[in-house]
């Protein structure tokens, strides 16, 4: 259990952060979570892009290549096994608590590496729920502060259900966790990249595939109604993969199992995967 913080490796139980931390005190703050299949990043340069630009985001200036956090992952990783890198950079510390940033800014890069435990819905399918996209205007950005996904989940949770997909304005954006997909007449259709959701390397991957397996598909706007047509729904991200929604709103999608254009998918996503290790 050796985790990364600020230069140094360290067992998880030694590692602490002042209580003035910017990301404690306010969640200012941006992360990211990159898969490692058998010691491999998955789609790391993408992840590294997606981090700079929540970075720039955010105001906080801190560049590092891809190779440099490599090097700094490197030595949490065991190639025996999958797992996922949770790498959190903070504002830092300041000596008082403070809403304008401090100067100078010394940032908190914290990283550690889980296992990645596969997710029992991918294969049964998930119920899920609709509900208020109640959170913020830059959504693009992998801040830390997540109290209104939070919320959201745990709402559907306690609606024994597995995810929120939330509605902004009469269409869907995103679930609280994941990228959203349907598929309606035959074709597969996701919301388009905007300040409104989080630009999921999943989703990016997933779009790659339909192309080169000749799948039609198409980035869209999805009217909240528009799910009553939907054959398939799917909910997607890093830890989860693809996982398909069978239930929505106490309603069945499509047959209420795991559809066909969601079966390929999965098939042709983990030859991906193979293919890379
Ligand atoms: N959207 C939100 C709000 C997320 O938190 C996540 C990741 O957990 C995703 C989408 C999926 O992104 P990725 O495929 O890069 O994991």
């Amino acid at each position: 259990d050796t985790v990364y913080l600020n230069g140094e490796y360290l067992p998880l139980a030694d590692a602490k952060v002042s209580v003035l931390d910017r990301g404690f005190l306010f969640g200012d703050g941006v992360y990211e979570v990159i898969p490692v299949y058998a010691g491999r990043l998955f789609r790391f340069e993408d992840h590294v892009v997606r981090l700079n630009n929540s970075l720039s985001g955010i105001r906080l200036d801190l560049i590092k290549s891809a190779a440099e956090w490599q090097a700094i992952f490197q030595p949490m990783l065991d190639s025996s096994k999958d797992q996922y890198i949770y790498l959190q950079i903070t504002r830092g510390y300041a000596p008082k608590r403070d809403h304008g940033f401090p100067e100078p800014i010394v940032p908190t890069v914290f990283a550690m590496c889980s296992d990645i435990k596969p997710f029992a819905g991918r294969v049964s399918g998930v119920k899920a729920v609709t509900l208020d996209d109640t959170r913020w205007q830059m959504c693009h950005i992998k801040a830390t502060a997540l109290l209104a996904h939070l919320l959201l989940r745990q709402e559907a949770l306690d609606q024994d259900c597995a995810e929120a997909i939330l509605v902004k304005n009469g269409y869907v954006t995103e679930g609280a966790a994941s990228n959203l997909f349907v598929v309606i007449d035959d074709e597969l259709i996701t919301p388009s990249k905007s300040n409104e959701i989080l630009p999921g390397i999943t989703r990016d991957v997933i779009l790659e595939l339909a192309k080169t397996n000749q799948i039609p598909y198409r980035e869209d706007v999805i009217a909240l109604e528009a799910l009553e047509n939907a054959s398939e729904i799917w909910v997607t991200s890093s830890t989860r993969e693809i996982v398909p929604v069978i239930e929505l709103d106490g309603k069945m999608v499509g047959i209420g199992k795991p559809g066909p254009v969601y079966q390929k998918m999965d098939q042709v996503f983990q030859a991906y995967k193979q293919s890379l290790a």
